[in-house]
């Protein structure tokens, strides 16, 4: 049978996207190089890994892998409403948070309707839009963050979904609750506001907003959340969204029946009671967060102040520093992507870990006279 264009077959959406470009795997560059001890600092995982009680819990799985999983998903949304004091029916759960961003794109942007965020935004919104024939409507940053005054400006008839990062990946950049709050009471309630608080359990900001206590006043507002980051689950996708349950019974009209396995649900409902495991994580953060601004101000190098579990960092040649540091065993990210081809993302990692990346990154930077900023 004859072979034809199968890309100019593809939904116009679908044939201008770049695929999404994730961390380089430990395993990958172990092949590469055949090199063993290789610390990978390039997916915001974390470092001390899962909730050890995650762990036992799933052990205490494995004898159901026959079983098709709860498709509601009833003891994680039960511990969650718990928790965060919001109905079951306002919750949805997806395949990690990037799901839940899925359906949202699926549910409310019709082809040719406007998604709006930010320059340097985390790049599954763009994604998703064009995925389902919508049109990103990309606004400038404003010193790296969401310029959320010029994003209220670029509000037309046509934007159904906007999606804002607080924090933001890859700058770290975050809005504070006034500038948020404004920007919410200023957005019509048939336009869809998707607050992305992936790296919410890190930030340790007096002026960092909770998405969550706006549900009340803001019914077109949507909170997404994630087991990837702090609670260390990132290998078994498990991520949720909060919101209005007319929005909750829309994206769940579009969503599998058994979008989160058995094994994500059960190690989930583990992880959020393992209240040690995440103020342990935070901590960690917290603290290599200094080690790793104090190393980068020393060596007089700029980076963009950071609320997450990650920094970004200008080093000049990114393209080339992150390959000296790839033969030295250390993957970070390149965010070239995103509109920063002179930084490099660096996620946060145990100490000895970020002083392994620091005195890498110093001698890539030495050897390299041309790539110093
Ligand atoms: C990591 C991340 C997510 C979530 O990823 P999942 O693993 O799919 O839950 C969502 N948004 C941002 C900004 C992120 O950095």
């Amino acid at each position: 049978m004859k072979v034809c264009d199968y890309i100019q077959l593809a939904a116009p959406g679908i044939q201008a996207l770049q695929p999404y470009e994730p961390g380089k795997p430990i395993e990958e560059l172990e092949r590469e190089l055949g090199i063993t001890g290789i610390i990978k600092l390039a997916s915001n995982e974390n470092p001390l890994g899962a909730s050890p009680r995650a762990v036992l819990a799933l052990k205490g799985a494995l004898g159901e892998l026959h079983r098709y999983p709860d498709g509601g998903a009833f003891e994680l949304k039960r511990a969650l409403a718990a928790k965060l004091g919001v109905g079951m029916n306002a919750i949805t759960v997806g395949n990690g948070s990037n799901d839940v961003l899925e359906l949202l794109a699926r549910a409310f942007v019709p082809p040719g309707a406007e998604v709006v965020f930010s320059q340097h935004a985390f790049a599954v919104y763009p994604l998703v839009t064009q995925a389902v024939g919508g049109r990103p409507v990309v606004v400038p940053a404003a010193g790296y963050g969401h310029d959320l005054r010029a994003m209220q400006a670029a509000l037309t008839p046509r934007t159904r979904l906007v999606f804002i990062a607080n924090p933001n990946n890859p700058t770290g950049t975050w809005s504070p609750r006034d500038d948020l709050q404004r920007f919410l009471r200023a957005v019509p309630p048939e336009v869809v506001v998707v607050l992305d608080e992936a790296y919410f359990e890190f930030v340790n900001e007096p002026e960092y907003p909770d998405g969550v206590r706006w549900l009340g006043e803001f019914p077109n507002l949507v909170v997404t959340r994630t087991f990837s980051k702090i609670y260390g689950l990132a290998a078994l996708r498990v991520g949720y969204g909060i919101s209005h349950p007319q929005i909750a019974d829309v994206l769940n009209r579009v969503r599998q029946p058994f979008n989160v396995n058995s094994l994500a649900l059960t190690a989930a409902v583990a992880a959020l009671e393992d209240d040690e495991h995440v103020r342990a994580s935070a901590g960690l953060n917290q603290r290599g967060m200094r080690q790793l601004e104090r190393a980068f101000r020393a060596a007089g190098l700029d980076y963009i102040p950071s609320a997450g579990n990650f920094i970004s960092v200008e080093v000049g040649d990114a393209a080339r520093v992150y390959e000296a540091l790839l033969r030295a065993g250390i993957i970070v990210r390149p965010i070239a992507g995103y509109g920063l081809p002179r930084h490099l993302r660096v996620t946060v990692g145990l100490q000895a870990e970020n002083d392994r990346f620091l005195a890498a990154l110093a001698a890539a930077l030495d050897a390299d006279g041309a790539a110093r900023p």
